[in-house]
């Protein structure tokens, strides 16, 4: 059978939606899918292990990425960098591996208009309440930083249309659930399975 290029898949939507938490859940669930490990200027959280979670960089180093044009996408938010990292991305692709990127959605838009064929999935929160709840629990953020981040939610998710599909994280299992079955879905479509209409065609 004819090698394929993996599915480039982008999970997106406002920080605190829980994006995180589904990507890390869909992952154990399919350990087959490679996850895209970002670069930021932010400070690593306790627990966070560079080169697993991010690779934490300095402004100067990462600007330096962006000047030789290492990153696929960048944005800044909340005060940091964050961008994708092509290289990784790239050779997993060509190596027939599906790789899922969780970025916020300046970013996500930047790929669409890359990568137009990428699979676009946007999280969203229950709720706006919920989502300060879930901020608010993480306990990870000062005040301030917390409300800059609701307030950036407000407007991410109002680009929710540019998205392929939406996926509201109510409860985890069922959420991951949708998750998987989108992939399973897409992967049947007509248009990613050209090769099996070859012969009859030519
Ligand atoms: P956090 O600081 O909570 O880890 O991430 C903040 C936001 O940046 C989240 O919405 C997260 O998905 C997003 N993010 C993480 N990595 C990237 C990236 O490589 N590019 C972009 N555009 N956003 C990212």
């Amino acid at each position: 059978m004819e090698k394929r290029d993996g599915l480039l898949v982008v999970l997106s939507g406002p920080s605190g939606a829980g994006k995180g938490t589904l990507c890390r859940e869909l992952l154990r669930q399919e350990p087959n899918i490679q996850y895209s490990v970002s670069a930021t200027t932010r400070q690593p959280r306790p627990a966070e292990i560079e080169g697993i979670h991010y690779f934490f960089r300095t402004k100067a180093e990462f600007e330096g990425m962006i000047a030789k044009g290492e990153l696929l996408e960048w944005a800044e938010f909340c005060g940091n960098y964050y961008g994708t990292p092509i290289f990784a991305m790239e050779q997993a692709l060509s190596a027939g591996k599906d790789v899922i990127l969780e970025i916020e959605t300046k970013g996500a838009l930047q790929v669409k208009k890359r990568i137009p064929h990428g699979l676009f999935i946007f999280v969203a929160p229950p709720s706006l309440e919920a989502l300060s709840e879930r901020i608010h629990k993480r306990g990870t953020e000062a005040e301030e930083v917390i409300a800059k981040r609701l307030a950036t939610a407000r407007q991410e998710i109002k680009l929710v249309t540019e998205y392929d599909y939406v996926v509201v994280n109510d409860e985890v299992p069922a959420a991951v659930h949708r998750l998987r079955s989108i992939l399973v879905a897409e992967k049947c479509r007509v248009q990613r399975n050209p090769f099996l209409f070859k012969e009859e065609h030519s």
